[in-house]
């Protein structure tokens, strides 16, 4: 019988203090896998402290572990396709390095993937360790990106999740440069299934992820799954230009029957400064797709990789 691979994938950028905790671990869920041919791969996304020295001593000391190091921090979601684009072959596990994913859960998830499903990912119940006001920004989020998103992206789902083999490789043909992951993993579409979780706090350490770098990680989301903010742009124009025709139409009838004695100066200035307002606004948000388009055309790579620590892998072996 032949075993199938599965290899884990975890992003770590400065995670020294939880990588000793969270490695064990998953070497136990990995010996604990029966018919499954293990194996480990940890992306350094450009760690200031010794994250990379400890990946690449457990990737020296275990033949079934392989350390990645990208040239720089290039964040997270460049981290895990930069892992993902160096799985041999398949399927992948998506974990982070802080422990918050638990590994226990992983033979559940094998489980689904067995049955046939391409994409298994984790939905969380319960958020330990998080502040109120990122669970509450978090589920205003999954409300607009739900409503506003032609592909439906799970609420309180994140990157915790099995991909099958042809769900993994169909991702990696998705080279865009502004990745929101969330959304590319149900873009791929084929059979999905939920396993609900319970997400512990960081075992330690903290949150690389501040309320103003979620609030662009959400701008991503929006401008890279839907085009509606420019369509309610238009909309507003439209309104705005009924509202001032009725209003000329009165302009016009009063100055008619009244007269016109030069008045009306409050009224004019709060004209200007509506339309000016909304202007302004329907050029932002051009703006905001216009840039995305302009990084897009540069055609940049999406990471450099600076070393590749792979015990029992030939580089012509990747794609
Ligand atoms: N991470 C990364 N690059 C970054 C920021 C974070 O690879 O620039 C990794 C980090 O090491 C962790 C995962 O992404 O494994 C999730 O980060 P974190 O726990 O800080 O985010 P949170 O769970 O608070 O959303
Ligand atoms: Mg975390």
């Amino acid at each position: 019988m032949t075993r199938e691979r599965l290899t884990f994938v975890i992003a770590a950028h400065n995670e020294e203090l939880v990588l000793p905790q969270l490695h064990p671990r998953l070497c136990a869920v990995l010996d604990g896998l029966a018919g499954i041919d293990g194996h480990i791969l940890y992306v350094d996304d450009g760690s200031s402290d010794t994250t990379w020295s400890l990946i690449a001593s457990l990737a020296q000391a275990d033949p079934r572990v392989s350390a990645l190091k990208l040239s720089r921090n290039f964040g997270k979601e460049a981290a895990l396709t930069a892992g993902l684009d160096h799985v041999r072959e398949g399927a992948a596990m998506i974990l982070d390095a802080d422990g918050q994913d638990p590994p226990e859960l992983v033979p559940h998830f094998v489980e689904r993937w067995r049955e046939g499903y391409d994409n298994v990912y984790g939905t969380r119940l319960v958020r330990d360790g998080e502040s109120w006001s990122k669970r509450a920004a978090a589920s205003v989020f999954y409300r607009v990106i739900g409503r506003l998103s032609r592909t439906p992206i799970p609420a309180d789902t994140g990157d915790f999740r099995l991909l099958s083999p042809r769900a993994l490789s169909a991702l990696r043909e998705m080279r865009e440069r502004h990745r929101f992951m969330k959304g590319l993993f149900s873009w791929v579409g084929f059979r999905r299934v939920a396993v609900p979780y319970h997400r512990h706090a960081r075992l330690a350490g903290s949150s690389k992820f501040s309320l103003w770098r979620l609030w662009n990680f959400a701008l991503e989301g929006i401008t890279g799954f839907s085009t509606v903010p420019l369509r309610a742009a238009t909309y507003m124009g439209l309104a705005t230009a009924g509202v001032a025709f009725v209003f000329a139409i009165w302009v016009i009838a009063k100055a008619a029957m009244y007269g016109d004695r030069v008045a009306g100066w409050p009224t004019m200035m709060a004209v200007i400064l509506f339309l000016g307002g909304v202007q302004l606004i329907a050029l932002g948000l051009i703006g905001e797709y216009l840039g995305r388009l302009y990084e897009e055309s540069k055609q940049r790579p999406l990471y450099l990789v600076d070393a590749w620590l792979a015990p029992s892998v030939a580089d012509s072996e990747l794609q």
